[in-house]
């Protein structure tokens, strides 16, 4: 291990609650060694910053850092082994993988960081490093896990595959009793349902943690009112790790801002506070593959609100999702999957549906009903009267609907390009 973990965690531990100044200061001297690294090691990043017409000794305050280029998703992935600092033995390394992309790679020391990130987070919540986390996941993804601490009984990880039914998940998870209960926000309603509505035996860890999907209010209570206590979400990435969290207080999520920047833009500019905006992420813990000004495809909203709990870890607020997900109306501009998703859920003898936009004016609603299956009409209505009376909708009646090969379950999709400067408004 080539951190020394305990004296970094101390480190994470104090920082939650230090000043603003102090923050920036840790900031800066981070991205300093960022860029510098990103300059002299990495071909990618050279030619961008070279064509940018900057050079690190230009990085004189954090605001510096807008004279960087944007990196998409697309151009980091398809830079390769360009984007990753040369001195770093890639076949030592760990990938962080996402479906769809082979991933970025993660040197020991990058690992090891997240998962003290990670610990920081669960910490605030009551997480002991003595109690066990089950981990319901897709096989063969990379989780963050330190097999060294796990020998002395330390941050001790199950995994299972969530691809399982849910009385099969269900029984696993009694048969360890985890402390802690780790999967995707969908998998935790397809389980909450199973729970309350088919009787299956409810497992009672003392930590829910919810992550990598939308937890809206309804789905919130679902899960505590099935698992008896209310989960804490995450926000993060593959290629990033955690990047903000809910303490106990559920008031926002802390942004990890001594471990990463985030800047939130809309048409290549910053949106003032409280505005909604896509997340450009400069990640200041990466040896390998360096992420300077990395452009998520997320959105949400900076908040200049303090946390009661005391943390002067900045607030991220609305978390509205990933662009994919969004609704395209006839005329470009994007409204929140929510709008739909909250309006559906209310239609009496739904048990599960996704909604698919297939073009400018037509969805299909695939329902997985309960034997008091809403009727056609009904669901028509309820989307139309949430898109626009204008959408044709088809009603696909199934037995079950399937998972993503991610291991997901996507309530919203969208087949449907679309600008993403015309982000909707509407966040319910
Ligand atoms: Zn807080």
């Amino acid at each position: 291990m080539s951190v020394s973990l305990l004296p970094e965690f101390l480190r994470l531990t104090r920082q939650q609650w230090e000043s603003q100044d102090r923050l920036d200061e840790i900031r800066l001297a981070k991205l300093r060694r960022q860029v510098t690294r990103a300059w002299e090691l990495s071909p990618f990043y050279r030619e961008r910053f070279e064509a940018a017409g900057f050079h690190p000794s230009q990085l004189k305050t954090l605001a510096d850092l807008s004279r960087l280029p944007i990196t998409s998703r697309t151009d980091f992935i398809a830079a390769g082994e360009r984007a990753y600092c040369s001195d770093v033995d890639i076949r030592k390394c760990v990938f962080a993988k996402s479906s769809g992309s082979s991933g970025a790679p993660l040197t020991r020391r990058d690992k090891a960081h997240r998962v003290l990130k990670e610990l920081r987070a669960l910490q605030a919540s009551g997480f002991k490093f003595t109690d066990r986390m089950m981990i319901l996941w897709v096989p063969r993804a990379t989780i963050n896990s330190l097999p060294i601490l796990q020998r002395l009984g330390i941050l001790r990880r199950y995994y299972a595959t969530v691809f399982a039914d849910e009385s099969e998940q269900l029984a696993g998870i009694n048969a360890i009793s985890p402390e802690a209960l780790y999967t995707y926000t969908s998998n935790f309603r397809i389980l909450a349902e199973a729970i309350l509505s088919d009787g299956l035996p409810a497992p009672r860890p003392k930590l829910l943690i919810t992550s990598a999907e939308l937890l809206d209010q309804e789905t919130r209570k679902l899960i505590a009112r099935a698992f008896g206590t209310d989960p804490v979400d995450y926000y993060g990435s593959m290629e990033v790790g955690w990047i903000a969290w809910q303490c106990p207080e559920r008031g926002g999520y802390h942004i990890n801002s001594d471990c990463l920047i985030v800047e939130c833009m809309k048409d290549g500019q910053p949106v003032a506070t409280g505005e909604e905006g896509e997340l450009v992420i400069t990640n200041l813990h990466s040896d390998a593959a360096p992420l300077i000004r990395y452009s998520l495809g997320d959105t949400a909203v900076l908040s200049d609100r303090k946390c009661s709990c005391g943390r002067t870890l900045p607030l991220l607020e609305v978390l509205s999702g990933r662009m994919a997900d969004y609704f395209v109306l006839p005329g470009g501009k994007r409204l929140s999957p929510y709008a739909v998703t909250s309006i559906l859920r209310d239609v009496p003898g739904m048990r599960r549906f996704q909604v698919v936009q297939d073009s400018d004016v037509a969805v299909t609603v695939h329902v997985q009903a309960t034997p008091q299956a809403p009727d056609v009409q009904t669901v028509q209505l309820a989307v139309q009267g949430a898109l626009s009376p204008d959408f044709s909708v088809t009603v696909d009646y199934m037995e079950s609907l399937p998972r993503d090969p991610s291991g997901k379950f996507n309530i919203v999709k969208s087949m449907v390009a679309a600008d993403p400067s015309k982000v909707g408004r509407k966040v319910a």
